[in-house]
């Protein structure tokens, strides 16, 4: 008998790895065929899909596969580089059992648009940051949703509030 949990591979994206309800939207960058260590130490030929976001990367199955190329209507897998899935967690039936699973969803993700509060257009990403981290750090930082642009104007304004603060220390 064998435990699903033994089949789970904390070195590749899972199941285990979103939380109840959460879906991940992550960017392809690489597909290879890699040798997988699994829990039990054996090794298998799997093909692995690496993203380009800070997130493990994860065994595709032949579901998965299929998903993927059905959504962006290439089985080429030089293709998919670049390209955006929803990964979401399905309950699937595997060893007279109904599991956990990671599953793309069947279409293209779509991209989350947040408004800055200041100038009330949409936030664009900037440099190195994506649009939902420049939304997030804000919002953080600030409790507003700022585009770059305003997130610069405050972060300026802070530091010559800094500097003032500064001189009439000095000067008292
Ligand atoms: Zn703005």
């Amino acid at each position: 008998m064998t435990h699903w949990k033994k089949l789970t591979n904390p070195d590749y994206l899972g199941a285990y790895a979103l939380e109840e309800g959460q879906e991940l939207v992550v960017t392809i960058d690489y597909v290879r065929e890699e040798t997988v260590i699994g829990p039990d130490g054996k090794k298998e030929d799997c093909t692995v899909i690496h993203f380009k976001d800070k997130v493990k990367p994860m065994i595709l199955n032949v579901t998965n596969a299929k998903t993927i190329a059905k959504i962006y209507s290439t089985p080429y897998i030089e293709e998919w580089v670049g390209k955006k899935i929803q990964l979401y967690v399905a309950q699937v039936k595997a060893f007279g059992e109904v599991v956990e699973a990671l599953r793309i969803r069947p279409y293209m993700p779509k991209e989350d648009t947040y408004i800055c509060a200041a100038c009330g257009e949409e936030i664009t990403p900037a440099g190195q940051l994506t649009a939902r981290d420049i939304a997030m750090n804000t919002q953080k930082k600030y409790g507003k949703m700022l585009c770059a642009t305003h997130w610069a104007e405050l972060r300026d304004k802070a530091k010559t509030e800094e500097k003032t603060n500064e001189n009439n220390e000095n000067q008292n």
